[in-house]
């Protein structure tokens, strides 16, 4: 038996959280059982923990949609017992049962072999959120980063932290936007070279173009701001779309497009194929500076995920939040 966070739904659409202990066999099908070792709190996390259950499927349910730990038994030849793995995307934690157990059961096309560098902790202090930034960042490289700061939106949050630390670390300029002064000295540390005031990027404006300014974005609030930027990029840059913390609207005009030749990149982790998830994690083991992970990493178990669900939902999560599963 082992503990896990199953959430439920009573008949009048209430959810609820307990730690309850399971056996392997209520665990759902799949061709690799996992130790779990760690998980992470990401926005979507934050939405399934909370009163309406957000993106769960079916209950009772395990949320946590990405985890990192050691193969204990696989029916797959790629995987045999002791292999450390990771797993994102691929609707676990909302349609399938996740990582906010000790032992988790997945299919083994959804999951990727460790590389070289990182360890099961340091693979969850990046999770999701940094998958996503990496691939955000890539996106960009494939469409050529213009000279000059680089935006992240966001930047306190786990896609924004890891955005920051990735692009910094491989030369570019950062500036990093956040509604949270305090959080200065930290995105400095990540190698933001300018903070940028939510404030000055949420005010909207009448004019469809402003000076050309950023040679490329990674955007995790979207709405307001997200159409704010485009106004502001560089003739031919590029701005990688990956969350909407700030609204899902786009309250822009055409004309960035039609005369600055700005692109606006879709990025989503969650059905990405095997292939493209290997390069992603081995280039954040090459480029994401370790000791700057280790800055973003908040500590949490089983127990603290209820309330780190709420936190956030409202914003107020610094970095990256690891869950070690068996503390
Ligand atoms: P976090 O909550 O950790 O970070 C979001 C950050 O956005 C906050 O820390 C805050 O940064 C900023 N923010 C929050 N609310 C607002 C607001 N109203 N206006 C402006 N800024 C705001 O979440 P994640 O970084 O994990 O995820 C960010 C987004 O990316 C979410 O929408 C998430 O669903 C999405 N996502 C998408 C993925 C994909 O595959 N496309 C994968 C992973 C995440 P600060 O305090 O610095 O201002």
């Amino acid at each position: 038996m082992f503990n896990t966070l199953i959430v439920n739904k009573n008949d009048e659409g209430k959810t609820s959280a307990e730690i309850t202990q399971i056996g392997l066999d209520d665990l759902p099908a799949g061709d690799v059982t996992v130790a779990v070792e760690y998980s992470t709190v990401n926005y979507k996390d934050g939405l399934c923990l909370g009163p309406g259950g957000g993106l769960v499927r079916n209950y009772p349910h395990v949320p946590g949609i990405d985890f990192a730990g050691t193969v204990e038994a696989s029916d797959d030849p790629r995987y045999k017992a002791g292999d450390k793995v990771v797993l994102t995307g691929w609707r676990v934690g909302e349609a399938h049962w996740g990582g906010y157990a000790q032992k988790a059961r997945a299919k083994a096309d959804w999951l990727v072999p460790l590389p070289a560098g990182l360890d099961t902790r340091r693979a969850m202090a990046v999770g999701t959120a940094g998958l996503t930034a990496m691939l955000a960042v890539m996106a960009l490289e494939d469409h050529g980063i213009k000279d000059g700061p680089v935006l992240v939106t966001g930047a306190a949050g786990g896609v924004g932290s890891v955005a920051t630390a990735i692009l910094a670390g491989l030369g570019h300029e950062v500036a990093a936007v956040t509604g949270r002064p305090e959080t200065a000295d930290y995105l400095t540390s990540l190698g933001a070279t300018q903070i940028v005031a939510r404030e000055d990027l949420n005010e909207t404006t009448k004019r469809p173009l402003e000076a050309e300014t950023w040679a490329g974005c990674v955007d995790a609030v979207g709405g307001e701001m997200l159409a704010r930027v485009l106004g502001q990029m560089k003739y031919g840059a590029s701005v990688s779309a990956v969350g909407l913390a700030g609204g899902a609207g786009l309250p822009a005009t055409v004309i960035p497009f039609l005369l600055r030749g700005v692109n606006l990149l879709g990025i989503d982790s969650v059905m990405q194929p095997y292939d493209n998830r290997l390069r992603a994690w081995e280039r954040i083991a090459k480029d994401l500076p370790m000791d700057k992970l280790e800055a973003m990493v908040q500590p949490a178990t089983l127990r603290d995920l209820p309330a780190l669900g709420r936190d956030i939902l409202k914003g107020q999560i610094k970095g990256r939040v690891v869950v070690d599963v068996n503390a």
